[in-house]
């Protein structure tokens, strides 16, 4: 990943931060560029795995701030473990490939033609439901090649 989308990155985490009446602290700083560096979403443990210097105790405390201020989301997963990605007004639009017997998630792209699409149908139907929707996030479940 080139650096100045690391910078952007930073300077779009630091505002949202700041905002929010945090700090980008230095361990902050590396778990976003952990995550920056990830193609998809990671555990804690593999988080602290591939983030510099980054402490088990303080991890957990950290993404809850970055949680709170919407740098960060948390990927719901059938398994106990959490996983961390950043917000896709961060990055950008994607959906999830989650597997129900590992919980392996892979971060998944659909066609601008079918994204077309289903927003079409979701803006017919949710105006029938008479709601505005805003946008979409839809993670698909089943089994990952490993497993099946
Ligand atoms: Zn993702
Ligand atoms: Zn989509």
């Amino acid at each position: 990943m080139p650096t100045d989308d690391l910078d952007r990155l930073n300077a779009q985490a630091a505002k949202l931060l700041t905002a929010h009446a945090h700090r980008f602290t230095t361990a902050r700083q590396h778990i976003v560029a952990a995550l920056h560096e990830a193609d998809s979403p990671l555990t804690i443990l593999q988080l602290l795995d591939a983030g510099e210097g980054l402490v088990q105790s303080t991890t957990y405390r950290n993404l809850v701030v970055l949680e709170d201020a919407g740098v960060v989301t948390r990927v719901i997963t059938p398994d106990d473990h959490a996983r961390y990605e950043l917000d896709e007004h961060l990055t950008h639009h994607h959906h999830h490939l989650i597997c129900n017997d590992c919980g392996d998630v892979k971060d998944f792209e659909l066609s601008d033609n079918l994204e077309n699409k289903l927003d079409g149908e979701l803006q017919e139907a949710g105006r029938t439901a008479g709601f505005r929707i805003e946008r979409h996030s839809l993670d698909l479940f089943g089994t990952c090649k490993s497993c099946s």
